[in-house]
């Protein structure tokens, strides 16, 4: 390349990195404007027992309800965690679920709710005293909160998860498959089960992958660890982790992520899977 073709593609580069801040500085703005205007909801999805097909527990799932439908996390958590909006957010999505489940209790329904929580959202210097005084001031039952984290977020967060799990609340290793899952380090951290990643279940008719997923349910059982198998879509794969000993089941099979009132149906169960 000489001087002048380097420059060139040195400015265009720019030129296309400029467009892409701005689009980024644009949905940042929004992103602000919709957690002021309340445009956050909760969808939940159940998980379901595979000894007894009753549901007992949902997973919150963040939903941004734009004016141009409904927009999933995956575009836009990262920038909400980016520019450390997500914190602010994750409390109202504590309050919002806190609700949900004294809502339930209302109407008879027992039921748990999981809350996902990024790295982000734990690097708060105030994350504990504030968290603990929204579910004080709440008169929740925190055996009814659980907490989602990924294997990264547990390890750089030990301390501040061991406070939340001696408060009360139940914390589960999500997308449990995916990252360094050291099976050793289960039976040192402070965690009532793992969530089995999707990605893993897709392929686990794969004889080595079948071994592997029989083999962490019978390790994560002797530890005392409660298994959840994360995107379940078949009855095959139902049935084959009932099995193998799985505890719970969530995934499109079940249900998808819905407005609470849609899914409540589903806590009357049991809901049979059949063969
Ligand atoms: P996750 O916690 O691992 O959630 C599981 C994802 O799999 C969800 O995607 C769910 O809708 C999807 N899923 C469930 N069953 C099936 C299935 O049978 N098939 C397929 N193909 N997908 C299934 P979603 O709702 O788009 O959420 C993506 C991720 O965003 C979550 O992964 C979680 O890490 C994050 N997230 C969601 N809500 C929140 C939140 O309130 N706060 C934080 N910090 N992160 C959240
Ligand atoms: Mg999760
Ligand atoms: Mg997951
Ligand atoms: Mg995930």
């Amino acid at each position: 390349l000489d001087a002048k073709e380097k420059h060139l593609f040195i400015g265009f580069y720019q030129q296309d990195s400029n467009i892409q801040i701005q689009k980024k500085l644009e949905l940042q703005n929004r992103l602000k404007n919709a957690i002021k205007n309340n445009e956050f909801v909760l969808y939940y999805q159940p998980k379901l027992s595979l000894s007894d097909f009753c549901v007992r527990s949902v997973e919150a799932l963040l939903r941004w309800n734009s004016k141009d439908g409904i927009v999933l996390p995956n575009e836009f958590i990262p920038i909400l965690e980016e520019t450390r909006l997500i914190i602010e957010l994750g409390y109202q999505i504590f309050e919002q679920a806190i609700d949900q489940i004294k809502a339930w209790q209302k109407i008879g329904f027992t039921i748990s709710v999981a809350i996902n929580l990024s790295a982000v959202q734990l690097d708060d210097a105030n994350f504990l005293e504030k968290t603990f005084t929204l579910i004080n001031r709440s008169n929740v039952d925190r055996n009814l909160i659980e907490i989602e984290v990924t294997e990264s977020t547990l390890i750089k967060h030990l301390d501040r998860l061991t406070k939340l799990n001696e408060y009360g609340l139940k914390i589960f290793l999500d997308d449990f498959g995916t990252g360094y899952s050291s099976l050793s380090y289960l039976k040192e951290v402070p965690i009532s089960g793992i969530k089995i990643d999707i990605a893993f279940i897709r392929e686990m008719f794969e004889k080595k992958n079948f071994e592997i997923l029989k083999t962490i349910i019978n390790l994560s059982k002797a530890l005392n660890l409660k298994v959840i198998a994360e995107g379940v879509e078949t009855k095959a794969q139902a049935n084959a982790l009932k099995s193998l000993n799985c505890d719970e089941v969530q995934g499109f099979l079940i249900a998808r992520p819905a407005l609470a009132k849609d899914i409540e149906h589903l806590f009357r169960g049991p809901f049979l899977i059949g063969k």
